[in-house]
């Protein structure tokens, strides 16, 4: 399955893609993490897409893409991809298409996770992350067993520079104005699903599942 994870900053699709990838035995290609691992190992990519990570807002296109573009062609993704947070704009969705169409591929299923503006910032601000293994948690909706310290691995938890009150409004804006459009393409391309992601985590797997298997029959 070629899936793409779509949802506002919050909405859950780091917390559902860790999930899906380990139920449909599918690589998790994170825009994100993968700026947020260059920027960590300060490499030329890191060091520019530090300046606009860093202020809430998106990361050039022409950067993103190639990044994208390179995941793609490993042979790892042969049987199917799970995509988070990429495309983000309709011009990162129409270079997919392109990349999709060189390799003879296409998408299947564009999934997106809804949830009002109202609960995000308190998503966003309660988020913690593993140094260790990148799982994420929230301190108060799906916390640790032991305060600061990951379940999974025993790494130290800690909480991204961007998910402070004042970076989540430019990043909530930003999805506004550059991504909602592509919820449309999306739709008319035929393959947009929709999950209600303000309920309970498994809950919103579930149905999640669900849809994936529909898909895929
Ligand atoms: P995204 O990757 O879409 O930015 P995350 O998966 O990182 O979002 O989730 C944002 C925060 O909300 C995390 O702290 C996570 O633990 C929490 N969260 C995710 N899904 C839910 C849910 N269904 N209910 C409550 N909290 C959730
Ligand atoms: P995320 O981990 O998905 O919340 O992304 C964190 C930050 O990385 C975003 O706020 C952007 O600065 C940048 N980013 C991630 N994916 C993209 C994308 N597809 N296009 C532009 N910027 C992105």
């Amino acid at each position: 399955m070629n899936i793409i994870l779509m949802g506002p900053p919050g909405a859950g699709k780091g917390t559902q893609a860790e999930y899906i990838v380990q139920q449909f035995q599918i690589p998790h290609i994170s825009t994100g993490d993968a700026f947020r691992l260059a920027m960590k190992e300060k490499t030329d990519l890191g060091l520019k897409a530090q300046e606009f990570v860093n202020k809430g807002l998106y990361v050039p296109d022409e950067i993103t893409n190639g990044i994208v573009k390179e995941r793609l062609q490993q042979p790892d993704c042969a049987n199917g991809f799970l995509l988070d947070g990429f495309p983000r704009t309709i011009s990162q969705a129409d270079a997919l298409t392109a990349m999709l169409d060189e390799m003879d591929k296409k998408l299947e299923l564009a999934l997106n996770i809804k949830v009002d503006r109202a609960l995000l910032l308190a998503r966003l601000t309660g988020r913690r992350i593993c140094k260790e293994c990148g799982a994420t948690y929230h301190v108060i909706f799906n916390p640790p067993a032991q305060e600061g310290t990951c379940d999974k691995c025993a790494g130290e938890l800690y909480q991204r520079s961007d998910d402070t009150e004042e970076k989540v409004g430019t990043r909530l804006d930003e999805y506004i104005s550059k991504t909602t459009p592509l919820l449309q393409y999306y739709q008319d391309a035929g393959i947009l699903k929709e999950v209600d992601g303000e309920r309970d985590i498994d809950k919103v797997k579930l149905d999640i599942y669900e849809l994936i298997r529909g898909q895929s029959i």
